[in-house]
């Protein structure tokens, strides 16, 4: 009978793997390694499920800007682990992942536990780099998780009560100004929150909202070069023109320190006064990533993992490696969260199948169009590099389809809630300086229109994703936003 012979076959295919007993382990818990653990845990894999991370929380990267800014709680993109597997089989082990030995398939972490694996999935991410540069490291502010996110903000909090107390505006000038090193998305996106948001919490204070400075200082003349968002330039000069930050292009930044930036421009030695530098102008490989006994081949020239089709180690299939820490030469993607989220989930099924021992899949990724955030209650949408959806309804659908992407239904559905109480009630919406020449009747017209089209399927699929899917599968639209923002396959 079916059943029975697919038991047996799968209890032949572990009597015969040695390891079966052995736990698969995720380490990091970002994108690719969360989302690996939870689909493993819901499709019933049959081994024990490790995820081990060095933080408590999990950070929604795309949306630290809203954590910084407050138009999204902790709780919403900057949650606990300990929340987001509730009720899962997943095992969440805090702690610093210090050595992976690929030969003997045992990790050790800085705690000085060691644990054995039968699968492991390197999920390690990437690192702020410096490019040696003198002092970047300990004079700037990084953003690359929550809590960088929080401690920005209070820092800023603090420098706009400093300059209050300064008696010229030169020396209030210096302090409120905010240099942010590299105009890639992230520097842009934070470059255009901070415009719109300082000058309402230093009005707030009592303060002149005329006397802060938000710098952009790029090595490069050109906005967004090489980057998956580079079809938006021109929106994105717009919106940073409009709020009136300042570039300085060209400029090669060749020291730090704590109120000061050193570039070159042009030959020509300059100095910009600051009283906050922000560091958003690169990223490297995990450090750990170089430990491992991988041949030189199978790296790219940045140190990344290169991986198979099936997204597994060459020389260690039972390794399976994605996001921002590995790479598939023969289908190289942006190192994204839309990319690294949908890899996890094909690990898992990867995973399954090997348990069934049936055939691993080569791992499809499917290329949504890019969302970027200008400034409070407003961004872009770029769908298929053919449509913009700019301002408040850009900002609306970026919202929405990150929101959507939260880690579990229950999750999902309780944040996605109370985004729309918020967006209705227009709860965190300060106007900016930019919205308040624009009529405010259509303007929140336009906002609930766009807030019920986007967000009363999203909230429906999240209470009741079975639902949902089966009253849409007649159409063919599984949901409004893929229709909306997924690539054509
Ligand atoms: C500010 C910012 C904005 C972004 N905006 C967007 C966007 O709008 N759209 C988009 O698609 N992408 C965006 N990205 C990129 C996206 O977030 C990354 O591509 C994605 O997070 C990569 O996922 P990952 O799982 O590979 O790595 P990560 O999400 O970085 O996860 C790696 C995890 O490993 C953990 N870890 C590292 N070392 C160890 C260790 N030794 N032991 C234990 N745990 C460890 C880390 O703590 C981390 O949780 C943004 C990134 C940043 C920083």
């Amino acid at each position: 009978m079916q059943p029975t012979s697919k038991a047996t076959s799968q209890a032949i295919s572990q009597a015969n793997d040695p390891s079966a007993d052995h736990p698969t382990i995720v380490v990091g818990g970002g994108f690719v390694g969360l989302f690996t653990a939870l689909h493993l845990s819901h499709q019933n894999y049959s081994h024990p499920i490790l995820l081990i991370e060095q933080n408590d929380r999990f950070s929604f990267k795309p949306l630290l800007y809203e954590l910084l800014s407050h138009e999204l709680h902790s709780e919403q993109v900057y949650p606990r682990y300990q929340d987001l597997l509730a009720g899962s089989r997943v095992k969440f082990v805090q702690d610093t992942v210090t050595t992976i030995d690929l030969h003997q398939k045992q990790i050790t972490v800085a705690s000085g536990q060691q644990y054995d694996y039968g699968n492991l999935v390197l999920a390690l991410g990437s690192k702020t780099t410096y490019f040696h540069t003198p002092g970047a490291d300990r004079h700037t502010f990084p953003l690359t998780n929550g809590a960088e996110a929080i401690a920005l903000r209070r820092h800023l909090r603090t420098r706009l009560h400093e300059a209050l107390q300064l008696k010229t505006c030169a020396e209030r000038r210096a302090l409120l100004t905010v240099a942010i090193v590299g105009a890639g998305p992230a520097g842009i996106e934070l470059a255009c929150t901070l415009a719109d948001l300082l000058p309402i919490w230093y009005d707030e204070l009592g303060g002149d909202s005329h006397e802060i400075r938000i710098v952009l200082v790029n090595r490069s003349r050109e906005l967004l070069k090489g980057d998956i968002n580079s079809q938006l330039r021109c929106t994105v000069q717009r919106a940073l023109k409009q709020r009136q930050v300042e570039f300085l292009f060209d400029a090669a930044v060749s020291e730090i320190q704590s109120d000061r930036l050193h570039y070159q421009q042009h030959k020509q030695d300059h100095t910009l006064n600051a009283g906050t530098i922000v560091w958003t102008a690169g990223t490297s490989p995990n450090s750990l990533l170089m430990t491992l006994p991988i041949a030189a081949e199978n790296r790219d020239p940045r140190g990344r993992l290169i991986v198979t089709p099936m997204l597994q180690l060459p020389e260690f299939p039972e390794v399976f490696a994605a996001g921002d820490c590995a790479i598939t030469p023969s289908n190289p993607q942006p190192p994204t969260a839309q990319v690294a989220y949908q890899q996890g989930q094909a690990i898992a099924q990867n995973l399954k199948l090997q348990t069934e021992g049936k055939a691993l899949l080569p791992v499809q990724v499917y290329l949504r169009g890019t969302l970027m955030k200008l400034g409070l209650n407003e961004g872009v949408a770029n769908l298929f590099n053919k449509v913009q959806i700019k301002g408040q309804p850009g900002h609306l659908m970026r919202q929405a389809t990150y929101l959507r992407l939260l880690p579990t239904p229950a999750h999902n559905a309780r944040i996605t809630t109370e985004w729309l109480t918020d967006e209705l009630l227009q709860r965190h919406r300060p106007f900016t300086p930019m919205q308040l020449g624009q009529t405010p009747f259509l303007q929140g017209m336009a906002a609930i229109a766009a807030s019920l089209i986007l967000a009363s399927p999203l909230a429906w699929r999240a209470a009741q994703p079975q639902q949902f899917q089966q009253s849409l599968h007649w159409s063919g639209i599984p949901t409004l936003l893929d229709q909306w923002v997924t690539a054509k396959r």
